[in-house]
């Protein structure tokens, strides 16, 4: 594909006026061709026009048109999947494998809300009958279901170039939910974002789409980004960075006369709890555990940045753990900005009394690479400290050392919301430590049982969200079929007759969904 470094505004190009700037080989640092042109407000407000007049039409198709786009942007992205590769690994210095692996789950993701759609019966609808005899008061007919909201921004992620970024899980979900989609890149990786944009605009085309259902917009955060939340004609944004970033979009959604929901996904230290009895079982955990920490240069938010143990076992485990972390090789991280983040974290974290050092993998600290790093500390330390429990995003982890069911408590307590929260136990520690599961339950998303938190299985089940920080609201998940009510509001029709209710809700349910029915789920 020529490669035009020009942002997808609806079906014509952005002409750029606002800079530009070129992607960068991060393992070579050299430039990558071509120029990509930033957009500043003018397409800004463009864009938005064409999502509102899109969204009008777009929010009618019915189920199986959507899903008939769903699978054809997939079908398009499948089609440039070598051109996909080659880019994605040059702009990110993430290897064929991942690419490859991330390609297939952005495809999956974009099947599995088709299914989702075309089946239906995910708008929830509920069908109270009048009661017109009713005393004292006569009861009216109310219907109601899940409805979209309208244009949404979807922010692409740095480290999830595919699966959250132009056509990953925000935007079919949004899409799915029946709403236009406004994209922001990121410049870390313009070149893949713009050969799935493409892709996503073939199928646009083809699916006789209007064109203001999907934009794609190169250009600086802190100009587009933000005119793109204030947008009044937004409804809703998805987002997956750094904490101050996404702070920074729902602090605009919510100075806005009409406030939006911003769905961000920021930070998460993903603590791993090591009970006494699995302790003794440390070999396979420590194993587990460093493979969990490298993976991907820990550049997952689902990265274990933090391990809670007794003090049996816990010096052979730290032993074993620094051991097989050094054994691993230091690998370019995303980008410079990340690179550099994460220097400064570790040398924070080094540069205190309390906490010594278990392993160090060096890397320069001016270069993109980083080592596999682990430090150690006490509970008492860590809980006087709350800096300790900082993100430091990469493959770096925290082992604090909490003596006794209480301590374990105390610091379980003292934990910022996360995605994910693990527990490794035996039947013996389950007894003992029983109310530290029910902690657990209150500060994550999802709870992990003798397992590793990396590798977030896309399903129907599953909940990657999480309370604050770890999310900006934790009442839904960014992964997975539940996704999809981000994007969507409540609407109930009093007293309406057939002819003017959605399908949905129409007596004889020609759409064959499962609805409740005056209080019983059919
Ligand atoms: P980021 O700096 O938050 O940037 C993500 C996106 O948000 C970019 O498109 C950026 O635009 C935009 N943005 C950032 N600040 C903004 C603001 N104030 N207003 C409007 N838009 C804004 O994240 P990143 O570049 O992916 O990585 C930086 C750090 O984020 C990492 O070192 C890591 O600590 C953290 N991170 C965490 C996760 C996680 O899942 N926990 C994932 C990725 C990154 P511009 O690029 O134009 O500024």
């Amino acid at each position: 594909m020529d490669l035009q470094g020009r942002s997808l505004i609806g079906a014509a190009r952005g002409s750029g006026g606002a800079g530009e700037s070129k992607a960068v080989n991060p393992t070579t640092g050299e430039e990558l061709e071509p120029v990509y042109l930033s957009e500043g407000e003018e397409s800004v407000e463009e864009a938005c026009r064409l999502a509102t007049e899109a969204f009008l039409e777009y929010r009618e198709k019915s189920g199986k048109e959507k899903a008939t786009f769903l699978r054809t942007i997939a079908d398009e992205i499948d089609a440039v999947e070598e051109e996909i590769v080659a880019r994605m690994s040059a702009e990110t210095a993430l290897p064929e494998g991942r690419c490859r692996g991330e390609k297939g789950r952005t495809c999956f993701q974009l099947r599995l809300f088709a299914d989702l759609i075309e089946e239906g019966s995910w708008v929830d609808a509920r069908i109270d009958h009048a009661e017109p005899d009713r005393a004292p008061l006569s009861k009216p007919d109310c219907r109601s279901m899940w409805r979209p909201l309208g244009p949404v921004v979807v922010f692409c992620a740095s480290n999830f170039p595919l699966a959250y970024s132009v056509a990953g899980g925000d935007s079919a979900s949004a899409w799915a939910a029946g709403c236009p989609v406004i994209v922001k890149a990121h410049a870390s990786h313009p070149g893949t974002a713009e050969i799935v944009g493409t892709a996503v605009r073939a199928a646009v085309a083809k699916c006789g789409m209007p064109e203001g259902v999907f934009s794609l917009l190169f250009g600086s955060g802190r100009t587009i980004g933000q005119a793109l939340v204030k947008h009044p004609q937004v409804r809703a944004v998805g987002f997956t960075g750094s904490r101050a970033g996404g702070r920074a979009l729902m602090d605009t959604a919510a100075a806005r006369a009409e406030p939006i929901p911003v769905w961000a996904e920021m930070s998460s230290v993903n603590p791993v709890f090591i009970l006494p009895g699995a302790m003794k079982e440390r070999e396979a955990i420590a194993q587990g555990f460093v493979g969990s920490l490298t993976l991907g240069v820990g550049q997952f938010c689902t990265n274990p940045g933090l391990v809670i143990s007794g003090r049996e076992g816990r010096s052979a485990f730290a032993g074993q753990v620094a051991s097989l972390a050094s054994e691993t090789a230091p690998a370019t991280m995303l980008h410079k900005g990340i690179a550099s983040a994460y220097h400064a974290a570790v040398g924070a974290m080094t540069a205190k009394d309390a906490v010594e050092s278990l392993a160090h993998v060096e890397a320069d600290a001016g270069s993109r690479l980083a080592g596999a790093v682990v430090f150690g500390t006490s509970a008492d330390d860590f809980l006087a400290d709350q800096s300790m429990a900082d993100e430091m995003f990469g493959p770096a982890s925290l082992m604090v050392e909490a003596e006794g069911e209480e301590r374990m408590l105390a610091v379980a307590e003292s934990l910022e919301g996360q995605l994910t929260a693990t527990v490794h136990a035996t039947e013996e520690d389950r007894e003992q430590f029983s109310r530290l599961i029910a902690v657990l339950e209150r500060k994550a998303g999802r709870l992990v049982y003798n397992g590793f938190p990396t590798g977030v299985e896309v399903c129907h089940a599953m909940v990657h969200g999480g309370p604050a920080p770890a999310t900006s609201d934790g009442s839904s998940t960014s992964v997975g079929p539940r996704a999809i009510t981000r994007f969507t509001r409540l609407v109930c029709w009093q007293g309406f007759p057939d002819d003017l209710l959605p399908e949905e809700l129409v007596e004889e349910n020609p759409l064959g969904i499962s609805r409740i029915v005056d209080g019983v789920r059919g």
